[in-house]
């Protein structure tokens, strides 16, 4: 199964992600950890991509679609994947077909977590604190300014996507206002699993 979860910062799709890797034995891929990881390690990428992901903007198409286009190459995500804040723009998306169809890989589907924009900052707000309460280190995009440059970035480069694969078919759309289970069992119905 391959799939694609869409939908704005703070949407929950960390939190279903996680579900699907247990009930589907496949990796999630999610681009966000990858780059965190490359900045935690000082790696080329790291260095270009802190200050960017620091101030809630996004990293190039280039970077993100060379370590994508890695990483789906790894023998965990042969038999299907989860890609987690990827594609972000068209441009990363149009990328993301020419990889598959290389490979004679098709998309089960993209998950549209669809949110009232009012209370992310409020779930974000939140998941701070209870990162903090757990004595955890709080991600440095994590407050409210940043958040908002996180959301307006959605806004204007990501939620272009819907369209984009509503027009190809491969949409599902669930209610990420519901409570966590009700999305895990939406998705559950959406892709048939
Ligand atoms: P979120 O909680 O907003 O979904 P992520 O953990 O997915 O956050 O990503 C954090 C940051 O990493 C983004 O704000 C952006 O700077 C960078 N990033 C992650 N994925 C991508 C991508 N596909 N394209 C460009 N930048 C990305």
């Amino acid at each position: 199964m391959r799939l694609i979860l869409l939908g704005p910062p703070g949407a929950g799709k960390g939190t279903q992600a996680a579900r699907l890797v247990e009930r589907l034995g496949i990796p999630q891929l999610s681009t966000g950890d990858m780059l965190r990881a490359a900045v935690e390690a000082r790696t080329p990428v790291g260095l270009q991509a802190k200050e960017i992901m620091d101030r809630g903007s996004l990293v190039p198409d280039e970077v993100v679609v060379a370590i994508v286009a890695a990483r789906i190459e790894e023998p965990d995500a042969r038999k299907g994947f989860i890609l987690d804040g990827f594609p972000r723009t068209v441009g990363q998306a149009e990328a993301l077909d020419r990889m598959l169809a290389e490979k004679f890989i098709q998309l089960d589907a993209v998950i549209e977590f669809r949110v009232d924009e009012n209370i992310l900052v409020d779930r974000i707000v939140r998941r701070a604190k209870e990162t903090e309460e757990r004595g955890e280190p709080v991600r440095r995009d994590d407050n409210p300014e940043v958040f908002r440059t996180r959301v307006e970035a959605y806004r204007q480069q990501t939620a272009p996507l819907v369209d984009y694969y509503s027009r190809k078919g491969q949409l599902r759309s669930v209610d990420g206002m519901a409570p966590i289970d009700e999305v895990t069992e939406a998705i559950r119905t959406a892709i048939g699993a």
